[in-house]
Formats: structure tokens, C-alpha cells, sequence
């Protein structure tokens, strides 16, 4: 079971923003094969953004502090992705905010922050995105009947999802406009949620 105590929002915040500054140069890499190349760099700005606002964000309440984290990235990130991960963090936020808790309300949480995405990109899972991983996350996370190997299942939905957008047509975003060139790469975006989101499992395995 995942606990997050408010003490350790810091913590896994700066956690995952470090990794993802981290893989900036993989995520360039991706963004160059189908985009413009300027994911690694978006990412990046981003959680340095985070990491540089640290100590403001942590001392809010929980979700006050992710909301705040998700208004950091919408004016920080830029491109498409800036916005979307933006939506993602404040509507994870507010459904903490709006009562939902952690643990136990994880699944809804996170399907608050997946609903966002989707609104706000008009998009859906299948579309070579960064919902091709948050989706199937989602999806193991509401599966969840209380066993231990939770924060495993989800590590390995992510990866494994990351491998599953290479031979998915992109058509949306900018890969869209490559039609079937997009074919046989994976999606930059679909890497960075996947990279976050074992950032964060790593993180919560080695303190819980
Ligand atoms: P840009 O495409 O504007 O250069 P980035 O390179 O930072 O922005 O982000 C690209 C990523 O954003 C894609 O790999 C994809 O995962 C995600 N993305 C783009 N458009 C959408 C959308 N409509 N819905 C969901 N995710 C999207
Ligand atoms: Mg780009």
C-alpha cells in the first residue's frame, strides 16, 4: 500500500523533478526522431522551476502543493506537453483538496489528473501520447485489491506501456503531423510520465 506522509512531498517532488532532468537528453532524442526536439528541454525548465520553488510549495497542504507544482509547470514547461502535465498536477491537487485522501483514494486521484489531460488535449488513449501511459497506469492502480506489489505492477505497466506507443500511429500533437513516419518511435511524452512515475515508485519503496 502507498503511504505519503506530508513530510515526504518534498522529498518525492524533488525526486521526480531530478530524474526528469536527468533523462532530458533520452527525452530530446525521442522529440527529435517525431517532434520538434524540445521535450528534454520543456521537462527540464520545468522541474528546475519545481526544485527552485521547493521549500514555497512543500510548506502547503498537500494538495495545495501539487496544484501549486501543476501552475508551475503550465508556466514553465511551454509546448504541448507544459499545459497537459500542467492540468494533470492541478487536478490531482484539487481532488485533494476537494476531500479525496491519500492512500486510499490514489485511483480517483490520479483518474482526476488523467481526466485533464484528456479534456484539455482532446485526446485519448491509442493516440501515441502521454496517455498511452497514464491511462494504463490508471487502470492498474483502480485494480489494486490491497496487495503489496502495487508500486511493482505500476512500474512495470509503465515501462511496459512506453515499449507499446513505437508501432501506435500518432494523431495528435506534432508526431500527428508525420502520419505514418511516426511509426517505429517511441512517444517522447509517453517516456517522461513513464520516467516520473518510477521516479515516484522508486522513491515511495525506499521510504515506506
Ligand atoms: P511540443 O509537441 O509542443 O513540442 P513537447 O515536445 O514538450 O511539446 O511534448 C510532446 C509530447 O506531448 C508528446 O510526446 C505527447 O506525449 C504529448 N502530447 C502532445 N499533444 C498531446 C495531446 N493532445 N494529448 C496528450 N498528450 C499530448
Ligand atoms: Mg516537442
Amino acid at each position: 500500500m502507498i503511504r505519503l506522509e506530508p513530510a515526504m512531498l518534498a522529498s518525492l517532488i524533488a525526486a521526480g523533478a531530478e530524474q526528469v532532468i536527468a533523462s532530458a537528453p533520452e527525452l530530446t532524442r525521442l522529440d527529435q526522431a517525431i517532434g520538434d526536439g524540445d521535450h528534454g528541454a520543456n521537462m527540464k525548465r520545468g522541474c528546475e522551476a519545481i526544485l527552485s520553488k521547493l521549500d514555497a510549495i512543500a510548506v502547503l497542504p498537500t494538495g495545495q502543493a501539487i496544484k501549486s507544482l501543476g501552475m508551475t509547470l503550465v508556466m514553465t514547461v511551454g509546448g504541448a506537453s507544459g499545459p497537459l502535465y500542467g492540468s494533470f498536477f492541478v487536478a490531482f491537487g484539487e481532488a485533494i483538496a476537494g476531500g479525496r485522501g491519500l492512500p486510499e483514494d490514489l485511483a480517483e486521484i490520479f483518474a482526476a489528473g488523467v481526466a485533464a489531460v484528456a479534456s484539455r488535449g482532446r485526446s485519448r488513449a491509442g493516440e501515441k501520447t502521454m496517455l498511452d501511459v497514464l491511462v494504463p497506469v490508471l487502470e492498474t492502480l483502480r485494480d489494486d485489491t490491497g496487495r503489496p506489489d502495487l508500486l511493482q505492477r505500476v512500474r512495470a505497466t509503465a515501462a511496459e506501456s512506453v515499449k507499446r506507443t513505437a508501432p501506435m500511429l500518432a494523431t495528435k500533437g506534432r508526431a500527428s503531423f508525420l502520419g505514418e513516419r511516426s511509426v517505429g518511435h517511441i512517444d517522447p511524452g509517453a517516456r517522461s510520465s513513464c520516467v516520473l512515475i518510477h521516479a515516484i515508485c522508486t522513491h515511495l519503496e525506499a521510504h515506506s
